[in-house]
């Protein structure tokens, strides 16, 4: 990806200082989604990595990483199959928590989702503390399915998210 495309990208990207709780700097990517040229560039530089790695499906996280997993399933072949925040899924799941800065968050996955030994792409906007996307990895791996990568929009470096997914390819199109 150029590097005017990846400023494009970041242009559209809005910083909130203080959202949702004070300290907090939220990457607001509405911008992005209204603009059709960093749309489509996010689009394709999400999927980019990962063309020739024949992925079955594409994982997207709850709630963003649903817009933006769709279209890079389309362009890379793939199913889509959304990871939720729990009790919002209607057959059966596989549930797996995971430890916030307060609390406990759970994400869930129907469980006959993903055809065991399928290649999965896991996409979502922002990588901060990694504990969402570790938690998705969990999932994906006992639904049966084999994690090829995460591709995600942006990812805080200083929040040293990379380093709770030791094993997995990741891909940010900025990292900060
Ligand atoms: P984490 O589990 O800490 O890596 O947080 C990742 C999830 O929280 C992603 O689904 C993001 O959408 C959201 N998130 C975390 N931090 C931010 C932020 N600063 N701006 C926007 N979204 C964020």
């Amino acid at each position: 990806m150029t590097t005017d495309l990846i400023a494009l990208i970041d242009r559209h990207v809005r910083d909130i200082p203080d959202y949702p709780q004070p300290g907090v700097v939220f990457k607001d990517i509405t911008p992005l989604l209204g603009d059709h040229a960093a749309l489509t560039a996010t689009v394709r530089g999400l999927a980019d990595p990962f063309r020739d790695e024949r992925i079955d499906y594409v994982v997207g996280l709850e709630a963003r990483g649903f817009i933006f997993g769709t279209p890079v399933a389309l362009e890379l072949g793939a199913g889509f199959v959304p990871l939720r925040k729990a009790g919002k899924l209607p057959a059966r799941t596989l549930s797996q928590s995971y430890d916030l800065e307060y609390g406990t968050a759970t994400v869930e996955i129907h469980a006959d989702a993903i055809t065991p030994g399928s290649r999965v792409l896991i996409v979502d906007d922002v990588l901060a503390t990694g504990g969402t996307g570790h938690a998705a990895v969990e999932l994906v791996r006992r639904a049966g399915g084999n994690v090829v990568g995460l591709s995600v929009l942006m990812e805080l470096g200083f929040l040293k998210g990379r380093e709770r997914l030791p094993d997995v390819e990741l891909r940010a199109l900025i990292a900060l």
